[in-house]
């Protein structure tokens, strides 16, 4: 039910209220408000308009495009007649605005979903990275499948409490805002006001939480994805030597050192030259650069893990040797291959220890998916409860009246061809006139509406230019039919 007390101007009590001071919170109508004159300058050029006291004078140039000449006026503000403040607003408004200060509560739950987004794209590149690697026999870093089943365990509980925090939101303070926006009344603006703070304190709150959580997974995800980086170089390198290599179906890749430079051995020929040394759960393999161009790779020998002896020795001139019953191969390497050479042979003779065994942990991951269709579904529900309780609200309760437009739309522009010998020229001149006046009328009605302070600076440029190029245009065409 709309009651007049609602709406009652708090000044004269007498007629209906249609402002709002936004300082002291009075609401009063437009007889009992107080006007003042203020300054303005529009620029010619832009049409950027701003105000300024009789002290400053007008700006010399304009902020935004910086021409040089200003159209000047003056226009009546409205001003509270309480505190006469200008910060006042017109009711029809401030509802409206309290509508869309709603809407962007409920939208701003829903974006939250894109962080989320972001981190299960992360999650599932990590996984198809990881499972290739699986299948490709490489079954180093056994935490791994736990490491990414964790990210997804982690997210599925972040959907529940980000959901369950949603509704806190929806169900208390803003259902509220809805239901007091549906029976709206200038008197209830300033509950509504203190329901979206506290919603938005709420929404500061679950976005924190979403955006904390995220931050922290992607950290997580950042990790396995070095890890990730630094098995799939060791793969690359293993599948562009696939066939020189022909590894046994039982026999596991473990790494591939490159840029080794062969530079002798007790029993081989002591052809100096770089390549790759591979190393397998049963191997360690030497292909060497070969050819003019060093393109191509050979075979250059191959000794079983078991019997090889390793001796490295640091330094400047630093080299290790490979032992084996035959004799010793020499190698020099990079500094970072040399330091860590060892570690590389401890972890493909230990390797058992050091890689997935467990399938059925791959199997598991193979098979885990997470999406996020249900938590948007659920939150879109959740909106839609809550809006549609102040929407159907405001169907069934009478509005307040809408004050009309402040001016009808101006008239469609005339079609771009000429008028048709059936029509006769004279008719379509009459129709040009006539469509003339009402710009002109319309025109005439902005300028008053402006000057009433009944609507923003902003508002009567943009309507003012476009009426009047509309008036231009059918001037054109006038002109053009009298000329026959
Ligand atoms: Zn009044
Ligand atoms: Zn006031
Ligand atoms: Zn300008």
């Amino acid at each position: 039910m709309r009651l007049f007390e609602d709406y009652a101007c708090c000044i004269c009590r007498q007629r209906e209220a249609s402002y709002y001071c936004e300082s002291c919170f009075l609401t009063f109508c437009s007889s009992c408000t107080k006007r003042k004159s203020v300054n303005y300058s529009a620029c010619e050029k832009c049409g950027s308009a701003h105000y300024f006291d009789a002290k400053s004078g007008p700006p010399s140039v304009c902020t935004m495009c910086g021409h040089e000449s200003f159209r000047l006026g003056v226009r009546k503000l409205v001003v509270c007649p309480r505190c006469l403040s200008e910060n006042v607003v017109d009711l029809v408004r401030k509802r409206e605005e309290q509508t869309a200060r709603l809407n962007a509560i409920t939208r701003s739950l829903l974006s939250a979903s894109s962080l989320m987004l972001n981190v299960i794209n992360s999650a599932s590149k990590a996984k198809a990275r990881l499972l290739n690697l699986r299948k490709k026999g490489f079954l180093h870093n056994p935490q791994l499948e736990e490491d990414v089943l964790g990210v997804y365990e982690a997210l599925s509980a972040l959907k529940v409490k980000a959901l369950s925090k949603a509704e806190r939101i929806m169900s208390s303070a803003a259902s509220r805002a809805a239901l007091l926006i549906r029976e709206w009344s200038p008197r209830s603006i300033r509950e509504i006001e203190a329901c979206f703070e506290q919603v938005e304190g709420a929404l500061r709150d679950y976005r924190q939480l979403v955006e904390e959580e995220c931050r922290c997974l992607e950290e997580r995800l950042r990790e396995i994805s070095s890890v990730l980086d630094y098995l799939d170089f060791h793969r690359e390198l293993f599948e562009e030597r696939e066939q020189l290599l022909a590894m046994e179906a039982s026999e596991k890749p473990v790494c591939a050192l490159p840029h080794v430079k062969y530079v002798g051995s007790s029993y081989l020929p002591s052809n100096k030259g770089t390549g790759v040394l591979f190393l397998t759960t049963e191997r360690v393999v030497f292909l060497k650069k070969e050819g003019v161009l060093r393109h191509s790779f050979k075979k250059y020998f191959s000794l079983p893990l078991a019997e090889v002896e390793l001796n490295v020795k640091r330094g400047l001139r630093g080299y290790f040797t490979l032992k084996t019953d035959k004799g010793t191969v020499r190698f020099t390497a990079p500094r970072q291959v040399l330091e860590n050479v060892e570690a590389y042979f401890t972890l493909a003779k230990n390797f058992q220890a050091n890689s997935q065994l467990d399938r059925s942990l791959t199997l598991k991951l193979e098979s885990t998916a997470i999406g996020l269709s249900d938590f948007r579904r659920a939150i879109a529900s959740l909106i839609d409860s809550t809006l549609k309780m102040g929407e159907e609200g405001a169907r069934s309760t009478a509005t307040p009246k809408q004050r009309p437009p402040p001016i009808a739309r101006p008239c469609p522009r005339p079609i771009n061809r000429p008028a048709s010998p059936s029509t006769g020229d004279q008719e379509a001149l009459m129709n040009l006139e006539k469509k003339k006046y009402a710009v002109e009328q319309n025109l005439k009605r902005l300028k008053e509406l402006w000057d009433e302070g009944e609507i923003p600076l902003e508002e009567y440029l943009k309507m003012s230019r476009r009426l009047e190029s509309d008036l231009y245009e059918l001037n054109v065409k006038i002109q053009k039919l009298k000329n026959g």
